[in-house]
């Protein structure tokens, strides 16, 4: 974080705010761990503030100290409108422009006409609604730029272990535990700071991670026996129609990590995975890549998403086939990046 930035923050702080903290639509362990951590802060700051999620999130990542004090903006929409209107700031976590808030777009294109924004995202391309951005594409999370932020403006004795075990989920799953390129010397010093600051790392894992269904790992195996293998362009992708995931009862988060599978096999550099959504009329795609193949720019490019270099996401509005047979056909002009 840049002086100016700081500075600025620290003004803001310095006046009773009414403050709204926004992560993106679908929101992730680091999207719930960053706006939780932050809301923390402020509130123990004796500032005035609200989480709103655009919509609702995984049950593995409720158990989160304040999660109950969220407010979902698809289920308490009046009260989330009156909250925006009310507001004199809203920070917004863990994205980059906002087309990726679903329906909050709207109000919060109209919110910042009249009230500052200021970002706080590790996604590549930000756009430039936020008048005060800390933004970089280095970070492993937007967990480690809170710590980062509250470290800059205050000081880390104002961890408490509320906070730091929101922000070792976050650090946590956007890192995929810590094995991912963007985890650095630095991410793990953050993280043996959150454990001494009262994060019970253990029983985090146990949280997010040992919450299985049997539904839940019948899907999986469904998943698995759909990954199609194309080894000359060492990629391998799974599909999930809606009829799999009924016949699964299907709840938010549990195609979670499914994607990362088709990475375990020897020799494969990019994986995807399509999921039909019927109630939205699209396909939920996630990409994943090892080594220099930026799935961010192909999913760009192709599926109208974004993300980073080795994990992005993406849709699209072709049947589920349709997009498989759309995706395989735009591999042959990657074989080249895609086969060293
Ligand atoms: P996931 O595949 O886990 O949903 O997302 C992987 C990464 O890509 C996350 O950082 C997420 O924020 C980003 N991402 C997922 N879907 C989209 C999308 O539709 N548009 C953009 N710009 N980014 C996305
Ligand atoms: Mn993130």
């Amino acid at each position: 974080m840049n002086l100016e930035t700081v500075k600025a923050v620290k003004e803001l702080l310095s006046t009773p705010q009414n403050m709204v903290i926004i992560p993106h639509k679908n929101p992730d362990g680091d999207a719930i761990g960053s706006t939780l951590a932050l809301w923390h802060f402020f509130k123990n700051n004796g500032q005035d503030a609200t989480v709103i999620v655009p919509n609702d999130y995984p049950k593995f990542l409720k158990w989160m100290p304040g999660s109950d004090q969220i407010l979902n903006f698809e289920k308490e929409n009046h009260q989330c409108k009156d909250k925006i209107e009310n507001a004199t700031v809203v920070f917004t976590l863990d994205f980059n422009h906002l087309g990726r808030v679903g329906q909050l777009e709207e109000p919060l294109e109209e919110a910042a006409k009249k009230i500052p924004f200021v970002m706080i995202d590790h996604h590549q391309a930000p756009s430039d609604y936020a008048k005060i951005m800390y933004s970089d594409v280095e970070m492993s999370s937007t967990c480690q730029m809170v710590y980062n932020f509250i470290e800059a403006v205050d000081g880390v004795e104002k961890i408490t272990s509320e906070m730091a075990s929101c922000l070792y989920t976050g650090i946590m799953t956007d890192t995929g535990s810590f094995k991912f390129r963007s985890t650095t010397g630095e991410t793990h010093r953050i993280v043996a700071d959150l454990i001494d600051r009262g994060a019970e790392n253990t029983e985090i894992h146990h949280r997010v991670f040992d919450t299985n269904t049997p539904a839940r790992l019948k899907l999986l195996g469904v998943a698995l026996n759909n990954m199609k293998i194309l080894e000359q362009f060492k990629t391998a992708y799974i599909t999930l129609s809606q009829d799999e995931l009924d016949a699964h009862n299907y709840q938010k988060g549990d195609t979670e990590g499914f994607v990362n599978y088709g990475l375990t096999l020897e020799g494969i550099n990019f994986a995807v995975i399509f999921i039909e959504n019927k109630e939205e009329g699209i396909i939920k795609i996630s990409f994943r890549s090892i080594g220099d193949f930026s799935v961010n720019e192909f999913a760009r490019s192709h599926f109208n998403g974004g993300g980073h270099n080795n994990a992005a996401g993406g849709r699209s509005e072709k049947s589920l086939q349709e997009t498989a047979l759309y995706f395989e056909s735009l591999l042959k002009d990657y074989k080249n990046q895609l086969a060293v």
